[in-house]
């Protein structure tokens, strides 16, 4: 833990080594690695850190290391992993359940048979389940044509929303500045030296980290505009019925049917959570509303029951709508600005960023120190206008 910064203040400017603008998954641990390195950080966010209109700012997510053959992000999850859990420790709340997680997969399922292959390489833990074996271990579930599984014990779920408040809480209490204002799109075309807030305040850096997820392409119109696609996702929790005990840990994973649903166990009593990996419509973040479609619901409602038939006609308790930071592919942008000096680039989470927030944080900040060797698949000239997603 780092337990200084030298940030240096006047009336309305701040001057430190780096600025993060956007206190999301990226941001937040973008900054906690900056700070490791000893290096003075201002952390800057117009609603907060993971609000309810970030993509960071729901009550779970997913942390499972099976990827298909990308195995670049099984690397990033299983590193990521144990951040989370450190910090866990560290702020002694729970942010990690290790539910475990359910591939569901069908014969002719190459992407699942991938990600078994990449896990062994890994020596990730993870067991091939048949059906027989499949429904004696998960009864709660209907099968239906699932042929085959693939279960990894040592995943689970992360609080999400939970997490980054409280990783933002600890660098905030041993001295990181975080500023509440949000920052204007830049006008300069060549080098940044500094940013201005709506508020007035004005942070200069020696590099300035623009972690927005979707409001990137409102900050960077020219470049991101046609890059960073967000789309509308509706989440629900269902109500399990009373005493039921299937739908929670330890009898319930975490659950994938990969590009189609997905699901996460009751976790800390708020519900059976499921949601649909589909891109939705085109969202705004700041402006759109939060409320589910009627259609949406009934359509979840009917495949609830389809899949666990002892949830059949159960009661919606909450509901969330987020968004997709989509990029034309699905892999992150993390880099350089093509054009502006001293500016970087983070966000393209598209729908599965959030485990790997401590990983993408040590790469930017070995990117941003020299340490680091570009990926190609994160690099900017990799994004392109069309969405053929890609990534899983
Ligand atoms: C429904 C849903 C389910 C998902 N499920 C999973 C999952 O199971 N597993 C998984 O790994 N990932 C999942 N994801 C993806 C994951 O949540 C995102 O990839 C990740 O949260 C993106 O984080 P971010 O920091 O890039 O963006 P955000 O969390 O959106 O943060 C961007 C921040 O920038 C701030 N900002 C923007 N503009 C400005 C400005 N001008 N000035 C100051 N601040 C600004 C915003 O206020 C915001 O706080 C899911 C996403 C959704 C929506």
């Amino acid at each position: 833990m780092v337990e200084f910064d030298h940030v240096m203040k006047s009336a309305n400017t701040r001057t430190c080594d780096i600025a993060i603008i956007g206190a999301g998954v990226f941001g937040s641990w973008t900054a906690h690695h900056l700070r490791l390195a000893g290096k003075s950080v201002v952390l800057i966010d117009g609603f907060g850190a993971a609000s309810s209109r970030a993509s960071s700012g729901g009550e779970s997510r997913v942390i499972r290391c099976g990827y298909g053959a990308d195995e670049i992000y099984s690397r990033f999850a299983q590193k990521s992993l144990g951040q989370w859990k450190d910090l866990g420790h560290r702020v002694g709340s729970e942010l990690f359940h290790r539910t475990g997680v359910l591939w569901l997969a069908r014969q002719s399922d190459g992407r699942i048979q991938a990600t078994a292959d990449v896990l062994a390489r890994l020596s990730i833990p993870h067991e091939k389940l048949n059906r027989a074996e499949l429904e004696k271990r998960f009864p709660q579930f209907f099968f239906g044509d699932v042929d085959w599984g693939v279960y990894e014990p040592d995943s689970g779920a992360l609080m999400a929303r939970r997490s980054v408040q409280m990783l933002v809480h600890e660098m905030v209490e041993c001295g990181m500045d975080l500023v509440t204002d949000p920052v204007v799109p830049p006008s300069t075309k060549s080098r940044m030296e500094s940013v201005q807030t709506a508020g007035g305040q004005t942070i200069s850096a020696g590099a300035f980290v623009f972690a927005c997820g979707p409001w990137l392409r409102k900050i960077f119109p020219d470049e991101l505009g046609r890059r960073i696609f967000p789309t509308r996702q509706e989440i629900f929790f269902f109500g399990v019925p009373a005493g039921e005990r299937r739908f929670a840990i330890p009898a319930m994973p975490c659950w994938l049917d990969a590009g189609d649903l997905y699901g996460i166990p009751d976790l800390e009593n708020r519900g059976l959570k499921i949601g649909c990996d589909v891109h939705g419509s085109a969202i705004d973040p700041d402006s759109a509303d939060r409320l589910i479609l009627e259609e949406s619901l009934a359509a979840m409602r009917k495949r609830l029951g389809e899949r666990f038939p002892a949830m059949k006609g159960a009661p919606l308790l909450e509901s969330r709508v987020c968004q997709y930071e989509n990029s034309s592919n699905g892999d992150f942008l993390l880099d350089k600005h093509p054009s502006i000096d001293g500016v970087w680039l983070a966000g393209g989470g598209s729908g599965h960023g959030f485990k790997h927030g401590p990983a993408v944080g040590e790469y930017l900040v070995g990117r941003i120190l020299g340490t680091q060797a570009a990926e190609p698949r994160f690099s900017f000239a990799g994004k392109g206008t069309a969405q053929e997603r890609s990534v899983y």
